[in-house]
């Protein structure tokens, strides 16, 4: 079970939050084509080990933080609130 220390209700279990996703994906331009959505819907990178995630605390404040987690140790570098950059 992870820890995950929220930026705005402090540190609590991994339980409360839910996994949203790659916070790295960028929407395309609305006339970028079909390819460019089919691959900003679907196409993940399965990347080993740090990658920026969405979280959503959906059992405390609601709100979707962005975590930097090592996808092999499951260690947690960084949760920030969406508007701060996690680099
Ligand atoms: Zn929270």
């Amino acid at each position: 079970m992870l820890l995950i220390h929220c930026p705005y209700c402090g540190a609590r279990a991994q339980d409360e939050f839910h996994y949203r996703g790659d916070a790295n994906v960028e929407r395309p331009a609305p006339h970028a084509g079909q390819k460019a959505f089919y691959d900003f819907v679907y196409a993940r990178d399965n990347p080993r080990g740090w990658h920026v995630e969405w979280w959503h605390h959906y059992a405390g404040c609601r709100r979707w933080v962005k975590i930097e987690r090592n996808t092999v140790t499951h260690e947690i570098r960084t949760v920030k609130g969406p508007t701060q950059d996690t680099r």
